[in-house]
């Protein structure tokens, strides 16, 4: 076949496309080279040098980087030898000496992808010293910690921050004061950083983590006169398996619900009857807008990276968003107010706890207008990593628990609420309602496949009774910037509803998901694998549309009386936004 070359990877021949990299023809052969900064098709940039390798093109062998280094006609490289061991185990040695080797108690020890290689290499840790920078901690985010005595460099924050399109982090300074910060070196939470916690889940070392809520949690479950309640959002059921060693995609629901309970929560409700709520309470929202001639198109606002993104930098049109509040703050409202009365709890001892896919809850849940019950609807929000150490704390042998159910009655839910963690999946479960509502039938088409997918953006027509809505769904801020630029320019397509999620690939591919080595991020598509956990549990469910869910029924008839977005239910489950384009650089 014209334009394949021939290499030899240790030895084994491989033919791979001209323009493929050693690193390609290596994976290709099922040989692994290591490596730190590189990041598929985002952060190939040759930097860290731990991919060294030797290559002969003819003229001897010499060390080069195996991910940017192109392959040539007969190359023969070798990955592993005695050069090239010696060539990174220094490289490993030199990152060392201006890092703080804090192992014993980091909190990526274990899983650190630098800490994994020095083991490998036998490094010696103080094997050079000198000058080493030493750096404050950034702790002024309510999301992130960052730790530059732990950086490495590699860079790989930086780049998923540019994907993101809002480009708040990069490289200070030059030499060996080079560090990655902020523009002026201003804290993190004085620039647009919208939360998102992407550069969380590719960062391989202890630099940037998420801000550790675990002894709040700790300290509730410890105190006799609270009531601690816990919620898992819809995508953890798909994810949280993998940080005790299940392949991606594996639903753990049943064993999630029973560590749960193990830990000490006095309920564990399902964030699915919220995500029900949600749907119900945004499509009535959408109807009356359509109606009445409301703002259109509407926008979803269950993703607070992605409203943080629309308050920055699109502030001019926020009354496109949805009022409804997310999910999980629909529930935690409902737990304070409607399931604090029924059982007779002060909603002032009740403390709630979200497990959420996503680090931009924990900024979400100190916003102004999130306290239906004159309490905060959610007291601490933790990401599915957080709950990983604390069932790994607690002895918890996860993998052999039974599977038990999460607890009546805040936990009712439909098939519309678990696809609720994939891109698509909001738009899916309102569709699914607008579609019975706008007809007045029971319809048995609920599959809106041309919403599914992983694409950043995926646009849709569909007939509902006889008329064309125009759907778009975004995931990623950079997505979403597409998005809003055509709203800016007069919505050419027509759309009357959109979907947008402030992660790449929704909430299964959130900032607080569990790590996976960058190899397996190189090529694994782990938004699609998580997903299709969502989706296969959607069709098995008995009921599939939110407005059919019992609860929900239940809900409205004793609680919300005055029916959908009215009164108590306005008061309690929707929310406002402000304009931050204001922020303020220069303070
Ligand atoms: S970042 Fe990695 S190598 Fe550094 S202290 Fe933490 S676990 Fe150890
Ligand atoms: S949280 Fe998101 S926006 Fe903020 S620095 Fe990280 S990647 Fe950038
Ligand atoms: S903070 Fe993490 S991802 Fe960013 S450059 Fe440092 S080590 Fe790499």
């Amino acid at each position: 076949m014209d334009n394949m070359i021939n290499v030899k990877i240790n030895g084994i021949a491989v033919s791979v496309p001209a323009g493929s990299t050693i690193l390609d023809a290596a994976r290709l052969a099922g040989v692994n080279i290591p490596t730190l900064c590189f990041m598929k098709d985002k952060n190939e940039i040759g930097a860290c040098r731990i991919c060294v390798v030797e290559a002969n093109e003819g003229r001897g062998y010499r060390i080069v980087t195996a991910c940017v280094y192109p392959v040539s006609e007969g190359m023969e490289v070798l990955t592993n030898s005695a050069k090239v061991q010696k060539a990174r185990k220094t490289t490993l040695e030199l990152m060392l000496s201006t890092h703080n080797k804090e192992c014993l108690s980091c909190v990526r020890s274990t899983n650190c992808e630098l800490q994994k290689l020095c083991r490998e290499y036998g490094v010696d840790e103080n094997a050079f010293s000198g000058f080493k920078p030493t750096y404050e901690i950034d702790y002024s985010a309510a999301h992130l910690v960052r730790d530059n005595n732990k950086c490495i460099l590699c860079r790989r924050c930086v780049a998923a921050c540019n994907e993101q399109f809002v480009s708040v982090i990069g490289a200070n300074d030059r030499g060996i004061d080079t560090n990655i910060g902020n523009a002026f070196e201003l804290p993190l939470n004085n620039v647009p950083c919208i939360s998102c916690g992407q550069c969380t889940v590719v960062c391989p070392t202890g630099a940037l983590v998420e801000k550790d809520d675990t002894p709040k949690v700790w300290e509730a479950l410890n105190d006799p006169t609270k009531t601690v309640i816990v919620q898992t959002a819809p995508s953890i059921r798909a994810t949280l398996g993998e940080w005790f060693g299940n392949a991606p995609g594996t639903n753990v629901e049943g064993k999630m619900a029973a560590a749960l309970r193990r830990l000490g929560f006095d309920k564990v409700f399902d964030t699915n009857y919220g995500a029900d709520l949600t749907i119900v309470e945004e499509a009535n929202e959408l109807v009356q807008r359509i109606q009445n001639h409301g703002v259109l198109p509407m926008i979803t606002s269950c993703s607070p990276g992605w409203v943080k993104f629309c308050e920055y930098f699109y502030s001019d049109l926020l009354p496109h968003l949805s009022t409804c509040k997310s999910p999980h703050q629909m529930e935690g409202a409902l737990i304070k107010t409607y399931w604090a009365q029924k059982n007779g709890i002060d909603p002032k001892d009740i403390v709630v706890v979200s497990i959420m896919p996503c680090t931009a809850k924990k900024f979400e849940i100190g916003r102004a207008d999130q306290s239906a019950s004159g309490y905060p609807d959610v007291d601490i929000s933790l990401t599915t990593r957080e709950l990983g150490r604390m069932i790994e704390r607690a002895g918890i042998n996860f993998n052999a628990l039974p599977d038990e159910d999460f607890d009546d009655p805040l936990s009712e839910d439909t098939g519309a609420a678990v696809i609720f963690g994939a891109t698509g999946g909001v738009m899916e479960a309102a569709l699914r309602t607008a579609n019975d509502w706008l007809t007045g039938k029971d319809n048995t088409e609920v599959d809106f496949t041309g919403v599914r997918g992983t694409a950043g953006l995926k646009q849709a027509s569909v007939d509902i009774n006889g008329m064309t809505v125009k759907v778009a769904v975004a995931s990623g801020a950079a997505a979403a910037k597409v998005v809003m630029d055509k709203l800016k320019a007069g919505n050419p397509d027509g759309w009357t509803f959109i979907e947008i999620m402030g992660c790449p690939g929704g909430c299964v591919n959130g900032g607080g998901q569990p790590y996976q080595p960058q190899y397996i991020r190189d090529t694994v598509d782990l938004k699609a694998v998580r997903a299709k956990a969502l989706y296969d549990q959607d069709k098995e469910m008995p009921l599939r549309k939110s407005h059919e869910n019992p609860g929900l029924k239940l809900l409205y008839s004793e609680w919300y009386t005055e029916g959908y977005g009215k009164g108590k239910a306005h008061h309690d489950l929707h929310t406002s936004y402000v304009g931050r384009e204001k922020y303020d650089y220069c303070k």
